[in-house]
């Protein structure tokens, strides 16, 4: 039922759009909400929280109809719901779940910011830095590439406490756009899934409330890599394309287990 309703979304309220999209390299302003109505921003979002109370295999089923029409519109509702949602689901705080969820569920899209210039592949040597200051942590540095960047409200921030540790001293932190000091810059232009924005985060003396750091200092990366792991496709190497889930021959390391079991879970439902 829940796949039957992604799918005829997909086909009248998405496909319409995908070609004006595609052109106009941005996603529809009018479409956006009917994602949240229809649930799909808060797929694992509990409904005491304001979301669908669903699984990671509906979020899967969600992503692979979304694909077959327009992969824009599939990684948009993908990093909202695997690389933020089920971030801070596992990792935030109950004072940011209250916060953020509802508003994740209803009316924000969210980002994921690990990538910098200098810290792609080698994603653990950020070079932005956070520097506590009484109850605010003073956040300074760049990043690059993050999709969801145009439309997003929330932005999961990746950073370094302590250059000296090294990838220990990477800490994560939960911050809106509005916060002072914060702003989004360049949009890429790509050949690719265009309609799905990928963009520059600045991030000049932004000033981000102590309450509103994830998990703990110094163990941001393994927010990241877990997140990473746990989300079914490898956003470093996906293709434009609509292939199927079952097609997709790059998975990051560890999510393979994963995939396999929901391939095996797929299996058993269509038998
Ligand atoms: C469309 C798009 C969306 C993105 N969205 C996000 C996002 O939402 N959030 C985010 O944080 N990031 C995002 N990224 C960034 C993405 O994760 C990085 O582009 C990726 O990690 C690769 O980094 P890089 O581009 O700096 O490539 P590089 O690290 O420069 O790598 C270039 C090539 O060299 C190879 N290479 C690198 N190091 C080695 C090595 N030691 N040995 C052998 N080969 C090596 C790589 O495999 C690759 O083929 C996005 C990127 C794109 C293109």
């Amino acid at each position: 039922m829940f796949q039957g309703a992604v799918r005829d979304f997909a086909a009248s309220e998405v496909r319409p759009r995908v070609q004006a999209m595609e052109q106009a390299a941005q996603l529809d302003p009018t479409l956006i909400p009917k994602f949240f109505e229809l649930g799909l921003m808060g797929i694992e979002i509990p409904e005491a929280h304001g979301g669908a109370g669903g699984s990671l295999f509906m979020t899967v089923l969600a992503v692979e109809e979304l694909s077959a029409v327009d992969a824009s519109a599939a990684i948009f509702v993908d990093v909202q719901n695997t690389l933020v949602n089920a971030l801070l689901l596992k990792w935030a705080s109950d004072d940011i779940k209250n916060r953020y969820l509802p508003r994740l569920a209803t009316e924000v899209a969210g980002a994921y910011a690990l990538s910098e210039a200098g810290s792609g592949s080698d994603a653990f040597g950020l070079a932005t830095k956070a520097t506590k200051q009484g109850d605010t942590w003073i956040l300074d540095g760049r990043k690059l590439w993050i999709t969801n960047g145009a439309e997003a409200g929330l932005f999961v921030i990746f950073t370094t406490t302590d250059f000296a540790k090294g990838y220990k001293g990477i800490t994560a932190f939960a911050v809106e756009r509005g916060f002072k000091g914060f702003s989004v810059g360049k949009k890429e232009d790509k050949l690719g899934i265009r309609a799905s924005s990928t963009t520059e985060l600045i991030l000049d003396h932004c000033e981000v409330p102590a309450a509103n750091l994830i998990g703990e200092v110094g163990n941001g990366y393994k927010v990241a890599i877990e997140t990473l792991k746990a989300c079914n496709f490898s956003w470093r190497r996906r293709r434009p394309s609509s292939r199927r889930l079952g097609s997709w021959s790059t998975t990051p390391p560890g999510s393979r287990t994963r995939a396999s079991r929901i391939q095996k879970k797929r299996r058993w439902r269509s038998s």
